[in-house]
């Protein structure tokens, strides 16, 4: 399966939107391990939407499209879309009535003819449910060009979109290939450039696919293939030939993964941030359920407030500096104290663009990690601007609490 992604939407093209629909559907078909092969952006415009599918068509036997399934004019997916294929659209009584239900909900009066557009689906084809907003995604198969061609319509509001490509083309799509195919994969934390060639050169004389994608905290790798114990073998080599930390098989997500390691051990959490000012604290609460873990969160980025809020000790402000392994170290030990809990992570930098010294250079971030009073520091030179060097020294805590929760952990102790 060759999967191509079309999102319609001048505002994405203009950059008054962000395409997170592409993100989102990019994320999760490489986590199922059939990532799309080509994507394209295309304004409000049916000659657009023409040309793309007909790009698409040329690498693609799978085409998923998001967008302009509303009811009003300027929504031309569905026309563009049988206008190009040569599909008939008929009205469906069970979305007919959807959408008569749905007005009746919102509004009071009659339900405006157009509304009915949302009901038509492609003869032959399927409704791919939307339980958030009136348009149904919609599907259909056809041979186009002598191959057999997979179409999806999705809504283009991504409060419609998400829930729908995770709950039902995706299920749909891994129902459709081929049923011998198994994917298998991690987390590991390194950069796809170093993992990438390691892992595909160990697992070179096994039936498998390597396939990489690069995300938050490092890369998630995926091995696949139809020989179960191929991809088995494959996934044990890779493990052991990486040297940096790796997630166990089938985990993805280093902040999920902790909020997981922590629980199982009936461990709890805190933060004390000083550059991230919050970031690592939304990392663990935008996981659904972080609550009986993650106890709360310190933003201390005044020295005053490193002292007064984590008891960090003056001595160590006027010894080595807020930005100190010792102070990274002994943040992390105050939120412990502080908030009861267990665990702390916290992180304190020069996040720039100014503020940096020749002692000190902008970039220059120390994460601490404390697990029952035994605690470790992590000195870290980032490069990128203020957002990527904030964003970095998450992920860079992250990993260091992995580390002293899984390893003996004796780099430092205060
Ligand atoms: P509606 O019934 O709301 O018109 P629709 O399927 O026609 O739904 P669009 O008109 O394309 O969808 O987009 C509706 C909203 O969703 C717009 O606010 C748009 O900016 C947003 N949106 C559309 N596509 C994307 C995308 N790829 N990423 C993020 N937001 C998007
Ligand atoms: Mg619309």
């Amino acid at each position: 399966m060759s999967i191509a992604v079309i999102c319609t939407g001048t505002e994405l093209l203009k950059g008054s939107a962000v395409n997170t629909n592409l993100a989102y559907l990019g994320r999760e078909l490489t986590a199922a391990g059939m990532p799309a092969s080509l994507e394209i952006t295309v304004g409000d415009h049916a000659d657009e939407l023409i040309r793309a599918i007909g790009d698409a068509l040329h690498v693609a036997d799978t085409l998923i499209i998001s967008g302009g399934l509303g009811p009003t004019t300027d929504d031309l997916t569905l026309d563009t879309v049988a206008r190009f294929f040569d599909i008939e659209l008929v009205e469906n009584e069970e979305l007919k009535n959807k959408v008569q239900t749905f007005w009746n909900f919102h509004h009071s009066g009659r339900c405006p003819k157009q509304q009915f557009r949302q009901a038509r689906v492609p003869r032959d084809g399927f409704i791919l449910p939307n339980l958030v907003g009136s348009a149904s995604g919609l599907g259909f198969e056809t041979l186009y060009g002598g191959v057999q061609r997979k179409v999806f319509l999705l809504p283009g509001p991504p409060n419609e979109f998400e829930p729908m490509a995770h709950d039902v083309l995706l299920p749909h799509l891994i129902s459709l290939r081929n049923e011998n195919m198994i994917t298998a994969g991690f987390l590991c934390c390194a950069g796809e450039s170093s993992v990438f060639p390691v892992v595909e050169k160990a697992v070179s004389h096994l039936p498998v696919e390597v396939a990489c994608a690069a995300g938050a905290g490092g890369t998630r790798i995926f091995l696949s293939g139809s020989d179960e114990t191929a991809v088995e073998g494959a996934v044990a080599i890779a493990r052991s030939v990486l040297e940096c930390p790796i997630l166990p098989t089938g985990e993805y997500d280093m902040a999920d993964y902790l909020l997981k390691l922590l629980r199982n051990n009936s461990l709890t959490l805190g933060c004390a941030e000083s550059c991230t000012g919050g970031l690592v604290a939304n990392r663990f609460v935008t996981i659904p359920g972080a609550s009986d873990v993650f106890k709360g969160s310190i933003t201390a980025y005044a020295n005053e407030i490193k002292t007064a809020l984590l008891d960090v000790p003056q001595e160590i402000l006027d010894e080595y500096g807020a930005v100190s392994p010792e102070c990274a170290e002994a943040m992390a030990l105050g939120c412990t104290k502080r908030l009861n809990c267990n665990c702390a992570v916290s992180t304190t930098g020069v996040a720039g663009p100014d503020g940096g010294t020749p002692e000190k250079p902008v970039g220059l971030v120390y994460v601490g990690a404390c697990v029952n009073g035994r605690c470790l520091s992590r000195k870290l030179q980032l490069r990128g601007g203020r957002r990527i060097i904030r964003e970095r020294a998450v992920e860079n805590a992250l990993i260091l609490l992995f580390t002293l929760l899984t390893t003996a952990g004796n780099d430092s102790s205060c």
